[in-house]
């Protein structure tokens, strides 16, 4: 059994309006540990997220595009979404959790070195990465990108990395870049078909790749209905969780960082999210 911890702030916007009530259940599970930063009346302790300095945000972004984000009113949950993404990574490298689920607002893969859109201000996996080789001298990593759409941020950031293999499913056409690899998705696929890419087109590059954890953004905007729609059932996801579990139990100690992205549903949000994290910590 995995130990998972769940890294979670209080937001603005419809989506995650359920939270934290909807991981009922959950929270009092022994292996499931709950890291949140404004949690009402509580007292200060080891399971408080902690923000960020932002020293560590520019060993990503220019001085200059912090800046500019810094003027939006968006910056603390920007801060907060990325500062989750790095407490996960670095109390998994502590051996405190095995695996995290983290609560974005605002995140990931549309912010690159200098330049953000699309909803996505800081990218919270890579200031992990950045944080893992400084505190840790750990070295390679895989992102797996199931939002509906591109991951411009993630792959401008990391084109010319050999040491980190990202994966980015979506219905363009990306020439292959270092291990920067797009896999075209269908405007409209099954959950069979989707699955299908998984296990042909990623899980072959991983299990030769051999990374020290696997981060995924996983975004559920490709769900019949969202503002992505592909035509994927909400069921997909428990699917596409279950894979990436196995991979990293076999291939990396169990270490998978499941990164909130695209969605906007708050009836999917309330459903999915459990699920999927029912299956981190099963
Ligand atoms: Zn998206
Ligand atoms: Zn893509």
């Amino acid at each position: 059994m995995n130990t998972t911890g769940i890294f979670f702030h209080y937001q603005d916007g419809e989506r995650l309006r359920d939270f934290p009530e909807a991981l009922e259940g959950i929270l009092s599970l022994d292996n499931v540990f709950f890291y949140d930063a404004f949690y009402p009346l509580k007292t200060p302790s080891s399971f408080d997220l902690e923000t960020i300095p932002i020293d560590i945000v520019g060993q990503v972004h220019t001085s200059d595009m912090i800046e500019r984000v810094s003027k939006s009113p968006s910056l603390e949950g920007a801060l907060l979404s990325a500062s989750g993404t790095v407490a996960a990574a670095i109390r998994i490298w502590n051996g405190e959790i095995d695996n995290a689920f983290v609560f974005t607002g605002y995140g990931d893969h549309h912010a690159g070195s200098d330049f953000f859109g699309g909803g996505c201000y800081f990218n919270g996996a890579a200031i992990a990465i950045s944080e893992l080789r400084r505190c840790f001298k750990a070295r390679r990593f895989a992102i797996i990108d199931t939002d509906a759409h591109h991951g411009d941020g993630t792959w401008e950031i990391f084109e010319n990395d050999e040491d980190v293999l990202y994966t980015c499913f979506c219905s363009g056409s990306y020439e292959e870049k270092n291990k920067n690899v797009n896999i075209q998705v269908p405007w409209s696929v099954s959950d069979e078909e989707y699955l299908g890419l998984v296990s042909e087109q990623f899980l072959p590059r991983i299990e030769a790749f051999r990374p020290e954890a696997i981060f995924w953004n996983w975004g559920y905007d490709g769900t019949d209905g969202e503002y992505g729609d592909i035509g994927l059932t909400p069921g997909s996801h428990v699917l596409f969780a279950r894979e990436l579990k196995r991979a990293a139990d076999t291939l990396c100690h169990g270490r998978l960082i499941v990164v909130l992205c695209g969605g906007s549903r708050r009836d999917l949000a309330r459903h999915l999210i459990p699920n999927v994290i029912r299956v981190l910590a099963g």
